[in-house]
């Protein structure tokens, strides 16, 4: 009885995001702008978003680093272009969970689940969840920003 190849599957998935990242580069007009290094590992991820009316229209980013890192960041902005800020949060929560916590990969999350494949290593955890740092300080703009249109 052999294991299936799932984390060679993961690497591949993974490694494909880094050779040919999605959603790469700055946006035109972006609403929401962050970035986040991990200096552990010299990972650097800059995110812009394009919020109208509560939903991610458009999604950038670009940045160095190792492959876990910046493969991270493809696939979050794969998986998040045109959904809304909920549920671009819950997703993260979820991602979080899965990395920090330990959890059991939410069915929900995936291709997302690869990360959790690549990243058993505590050095590691810190080159995938850096994109997602990033994306919860933009959304935490997002929402301020939001809010400042209803009370303005
Ligand atoms: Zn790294």
């Amino acid at each position: 009885m052999s294991e299936p190849p799932f984390d060679d599957l993961y690497r591949e998935l993974i490694l494909d995001h880094y050779r040919r990242p999605r959603n790469y580069g700055p946006l035109p007009a972006p609403t929401v702008q962050a970035e986040g290094v991990n200096p552990v590992c010299g990972d650097e991820i800059h995110l812009d978003l394009q919020v109208r009316d509560g939903t991610i229209g458009q999604i950038g980013f670009w940045g160095q680093g190792c492959s876990i890192s910046q493969a991270s960041a493809s696939m979050l902005t794969d998986r998040l272009k045109g959904r809304t800020l909920e549920d671009a949060e819950e997703v993260a929560g979820k991602v979080r969970a899965m990395l920090v916590e330990g959890a059991p990969p939410d069915r929900s999350l995936g291709d997302l689940e690869a990360l959790e494949g690549v990243a058993k290593l505590p050095v590691r955890v810190k080159c995938a969840l850096l994109a997602w740092n990033v994306l919860l300080e933009a959304l935490r703009q997002a929402k301020a920003a939001a809010r400042e249109v209803q009370h303005g």
